[in-house]
């Protein structure tokens, strides 16, 4: 399976990680299977570079899928989880700091009226569909093809990221009556939301969705589908939930319900606000999370939700996200979109490159894509050859067509530079 320099450390690890993991790896995305090479191991990182375990530096563009937002290593981050690890790890009570990060979040996004951490995405929005469901007394819940939403069971249907990376059209494992519970209907389809709800007549709980989609790449939410969302749930009975794992803190301390204006019933988060540890969150209007144990009879519960070092390292990363550290991310963001476009161009290789604040895919496609089969109808071996021309030229991008970038607070022009520079080259090879 591998073919990396024999010798280097590197293959030797791959070697052994592939006699212990699936695929080698511990998440499907980290394989590299749809770029054709050799996965990567990394050892270190620093601000906007990661180093390999034979010490080739690269700039990183995946920022540990989002949460990287200050750069790799950020030092008031790693102080904070420093002093909390002196203190005790973890003790199954309540400590003080997760009451700090509950409150920076509702300050920061008020409609997370009350709120519960959970130890990953996953957790987050899976407790909120049963939470949305326990409110409503309905058992539908509308996706969005092309959207993630963690491997919870029910929601893997045509999802993104990973599933769609893999090509596969959900998950073997999941019972035909979880499936069953969920429609997934097209991204940015106003018309196909209100059939959905002409048809399931007070039958859905609640429409799940990325604000902007981030996991078929990047995907923008057209004029009016999040109102159209919001206008529907609320004349049906039905809650709309708002997955803001990738978004939230990203797009800005508000997240996408800021951007665009929006108030869901419920929000997950997770990534960002966690600082780099394991994290996630699900909250929102008082009376939904009050039916939550021991409030209410919703059970959710978790060993180590809530834990020290990922809410000390939350909240040193969060006091950092200041308003004008996200106006320099979005410019710098914007630069190297254009620079990208620019280099793509003069290599005569059509892609769109698609920019939502500080969130970027480039596409193998000449237009950019409204829902996840025209992002699926992309060049894949376009993108394979681009991928590896910028691996080897010291650029890291996520491994697969159908991820975004996440460009950190710590990347700045010379990285830009570094990086439009490889892409002249890459958008050659992809083209040929
Ligand atoms: N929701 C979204 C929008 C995500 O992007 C992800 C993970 N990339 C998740 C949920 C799941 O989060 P986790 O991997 O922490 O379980």
């Amino acid at each position: 399976m591998t073919t990396a320099v024999a010798g280097s450390r590197l293959t030797e690890i791959v070697e052994r990680a592939e006699a212990l993991f699936p695929g080698g790896v511990n998440s499907p995305v980290r394989a590299f299977r749809s770029v054709g090479r050799p996965p990567i191991v990394l050892e270190r990182g620093l601000g906007p570079h990661v180093w390999d375990v034979d010490g080739r530096r690269y700039v990183d563009w995946i920022g540990a899928w989002g949460p990287a937002i200050l750069g790799h290593a950020h030092p008031a981050v790693a102080a904070a989880i420093s002093r909390a690890a002196e203190k005790g790890l973890s003790f199954g009570a309540t400590h003080p700091s997760e009451i700090e990060l509950g409150e920076v979040i509702h300050a920061a996004m008020p409609s997370l009226e009350r709120l519960r951490f959970t130890s990953s995405g996953t957790e987050a929005v899976m407790s909120a569909l049963r939470v949305a469901r326990a409110a409503t007394g309905r058992d539908l819940v509308v996706k969005f093809a092309g959207a993630y939403h963690g491997h919870v069971d029910s929601l893997l249907a045509e999802a993104g990221s990973g599933v769609a990376t893999q090509a596969i059209p959900g998950s073997a494992g999941v019972s035909a009556a979880v499936a069953g519970s969920t429609i997934v209907l097209p991204f940015n389809d106003a018309a196909a939301v209100s059939a959905a709800f002409g048809a399931n007549p007070d039958q859905i709980a609640a429409v799940v969705v990325e604000p902007v989609v981030a996991n078929s790449g990047v995907i923008a939410p057209r004029a009016g589908f999040l109102e159209h969302l919001r206008e529907t749930t609320l004349s049906d009975g039905a809650l709309l939930i708002f997955d803001e794992v990738i978004t939230g803190f990203r797009l800005g301390r508000g997240g996408a319900q800021e951007r665009f204006a929006i108030r869901p019933d419920l929000t997950t988060l997770g990534k960002i606000i966690g600082g780099g540890m394991p994290i996630g969150a699900y909250g929102g209007r008082a009376d939904l999370m009050e039916l939550v144990a021991p409030a209410g009879p919703v059970y959710q519960a978790g060993t180590l939700a809530g834990h020290p070092l990922a809410m000390a390292a939350g909240l040193a990363m969060l006091a950092e996200l200041t308003p004008e550290r996200y106006g320099e991310l979005e410019a710098h963001t914007a630069e190297l979109a254009t620079g990208l476009i620019e280099a793509a161009t003069a290599a005569g290789c059509a892609v769109a490159v698609v920019r939502v604040g500080p969130l970027l895919t480039v596409f193998f496609r000449p237009t950019a894509p409204v829902d996840a089969s025209e992002a699926a109808d992309s060049d894949r071996n376009a993108f394979a050859r681009f991928f590896g021309s910028m691996l080897d030229g010291g650029i890291l991008l996520p491994p697969s067509p159908f991820e975004a970038w996440f460009p950190s607070m710590a990347h700045g022009p010379a990285e830009i530079e570094a990086t439009v520079a490889a892409a002249r080259i890459a958008f050659e090879l992809a083209r040929s």
